[in-house]
């Protein structure tokens, strides 16, 4: 954690949040254990005396809505000094071996659970990642929308998919009005930015944005300190070009929205 707070200085950044993916009532390979979770949150204050007057440092979590299993209203931990909460959509319907469909890691894997659990029919998991995405949305729990439609990622290297699609832009355009309706923010995300030129929601989705008038952040999901603020100055020109001239900031006070 430390590191990222050197890499976040020495990038310039005024404000830095740690939002690590929360635990999970099951082990997996990147959600943080449950028995670590003290450990987080003491190294957080450890970090935020240590560079106090240097960087302000906000504790969050990432946390994951499972369908009928999980979601950020969990009383698994406790969540009451924690400064905001993403709320993700990485897991889908359950592996007839156990866990569930991940939407992210190596395509060959993806396409494997898709035939599996799809029958190999991306637009049917599509369309149940974006069902499962709403209801997280309806029960709350969170502020910030993370990677929206981050299932592309995987999704575009299937046959019979793809962005431009009328019906998937009809189900994302639906589910950024129903993140409108709850007022939540939504993140920009850069993670993908500089290897494949795209982001979560897709750059297509920035007029629709605009016009809904939701509240956006840039957060590059980083899992590496080293890339932090990866495709920020790419992606801040791209939302001006869309007519976005703000974002979400958090400070002690709570959220505001500033200019950039
Ligand atoms: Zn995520």
């Amino acid at each position: 954690m430390e590191d990222f707070v050197k890499f976040a200085l020495a990038k310039g950044m005024r404000k830095f949040g740690f939002s690590s993916h929360a635990p999970l009532p099951f082990h997996t390979s990147w959600n943080m254990n449950l028995d670590d979770f003290p450990c987080y949150k003491k190294e957080f204050y450890r970090l935020k005396e240590k560079y106090v007057g240097q960087i302000e440092l906000f504790l969050g979590l990432e946390v994951d809505y499972i369908e009928g299993v999980f979601d950020a209203n969990t009383d698994l931990y406790d969540l009451s000094d924690i400064e905001y909460k993403i709320g993700s959509v990485h897991y889908l319907d359950p592996l007839p071996e156990g866990g569930f469909f991940s939407i992210d890691g190596k395509f060959s894997d993806f396409k494997k659970r898709l035939d599996v659990v799809y029958n190999g029919d991306i637009r049917q998991a599509v369309e149940r990642y974006f069902e499962f995405s709403s209801n997280m949305v309806r029960k709350g729990g969170f502020e910030i929308v993370g990677h929206m439609d981050k299932i592309s990622q995987n999704g575009m290297n299937c046959s019979g998919f793809n962005v431009k699609e009328k019906w998937y832009s009809r189900l994302v355009t639906d589910y950024l009005e129903l993140i409108k309706a709850h007022g939540l923010m939504i993140e920009i995300n850069t993670k993908s930015y500089i290897r494949l030129g795209i982001t979560y929601p897709d750059i297509q989705f920035f007029p629709i944005i605009k016009e809904l008038d939701i509240p956006v952040m840039v957060n590059s999901d980083s899992h590496h300190p080293d890339k932090i603020t990866d495709g920020f100055d790419e992606v801040f020109k791209l939302l001006k070009k869309a007519g976005i001239n703000s974002v979400m900031e958090l400070s002690e006070n709570g959220w505001n929205e500033v200019e950039f």
